[in-house]
C-alpha cells in the first residue's frame, strides 16, 4: 500500500543490537523499543519505501562476553552471528505482528528458520514490498554487522545506508559532557576517517567510500525519524563522498 512518492526508495537500514537494549536493560531485548521499530517501520513501507534491514548483536553478545573470555577470536565472533540471527527474528516478528510481509535471510545457513542469503532473491523481495532482514552479519568472523550493512546495502543497489542509533548523528564532542558540541548536518566520509569519528568502522567506511555510497547517521528511538529520512528530510548526520562539496563538513548547534 503506498501513500504517496517516497524520496528514497531502496534503503538499507542498519539497526544496532545494543539500541534494542531500551533505557532499563544491560542483556536482551526491550519489547516497546522493537515494537514501535515495527510501527516506524511499516510506515516507511507504506510510504513505498523497500527496506532491507541489517541488525547486529551486541545486545545478547556483550551479555555473555565474561563466558566468552580467553574464547578464541572467530570462535566467540560465530556467537555474536548468532545472536545476530535471534534479534533477526524477534524482529521478523515485530513487523508481522504490524501487518508487514517479511523474509529473514542468513549468510550462515539455518534452513529451518531463513532463506540463505541469495542476492537477487532478496531484490525480489523487496520488489514485491516485503520487508528483508539480514541475519548473521556477513558470515565470516572478525567483520561487523557494519560491514554486512555496508556489503548487503552495495549488493541489492541501496539508494544509501541509515544507521539508526540512540543518538541524533555525528557530533564534534560528546553532547552530554560538552556544551559546545555541534552536530555534523553533513561530513565528507573522508573528513570522518581523517577525524577518526567512531560511527562505523574502517572496513564499513572503506567498502560504502569504494562505491560513494552516501550513509545517514539518525536516532532510531525517535518517532517518525525514519520516516522523515524516507520523505526526504534532513534529519541526524548525512555522510557523503562528494569531491565538488564546498566544506569538508557543515555542523549545526545542538
Ligand atoms: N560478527 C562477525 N561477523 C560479521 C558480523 C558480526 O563476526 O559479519 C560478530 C562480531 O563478533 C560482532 C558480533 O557478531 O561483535 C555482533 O555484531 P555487532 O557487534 O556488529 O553488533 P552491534 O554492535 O551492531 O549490536
Amino acid at each position: 500500500m503506498s501513500t504517496g512518492s517516497p524520496a528514497h526508495t531502496r534503503i538499507l537500514l542498519k539497526l544496532s543490537g545494543e539500541a534494542l537494549l531500551g533505557p532499563d536493560r544491560d542483556f536482551g531485548i526491550d519489547e516497546t523499543v522493537i515494537r514501535n521499530y515495527a510501527q516506524e517501520i511499516k510506515r516507511a513501507v507504506d510510504l513505498g519505501a523497500e527496506l532491507a534491514i541489517v541488525i547486529g548483536g551486541g545486545n545478547i553478545f556483550r551479555g555473555v562476553q565474561n563466558a566468552m573470555k580467553g574464547m578464541t577470536r572467530a570462535h566467540a565472533d560465530y556467537m555474536g552471528m548468532l545472536a545476530t540471527m535471534i534479534n533477526g527474528m524477534a524482529l521478523q516478528d515485530a513487523l508481522e505482528q504490524v501487518g508487514l510481509q517479511t523474509r529473514l535471510q542468513s549468510s550462515i545457513k539455518m534452513e529451518e528458520i531463513a532463506e540463505p542469503f541469495i542476492r537477487r532473491r532478496a531484490i525480489r523481495h523487496l520488489e514485491k514490498g516485503r520487508v528483508v532482514i539480514f541475519g548473521s552479519g556477513t558470515g565470516n568472523p572478525y567483520f561487523t554487522t557494519d560491514t554486512a550493512a555496508a556489503l548487503r546495502g552495495l549488493e541489492i543497489d541501496a539508494e544509501m545506508i541509515l544507521k539508526g542509533t540512540r543518538v541524533n548523528g555525528v557530533f564534534t564532542a560528546d553532547p552530554e559532557e560538552d556544551d559546545s558540541a555541534e552536530r555534523f548536518v553533513e561530513i565528507h566520509g573522508d573528513e570522518m576517517i581523517r577525524r577518526n569519528l567512531q560511527v562505523m568502522d574502517m572496513t564499513a567506511l572503506t567498502l560504502c567510500r569504494e562505491s560513494s555510497m552516501p550513509l545517514r547517521i539518525f536516532d532510531m528511538g525517535v518517532k517518525s525519524n525514519l520516516t522523515r529520512i524516507v520523505q526526504g528530510e534532513d534529519i541526524g548526520t548525512r555522510v557523503h563522498w562528494n569531491e565538488e562539496a564546498d566544506a569538508p563538513y557543515v555542523t549545526a548547534a545542538l
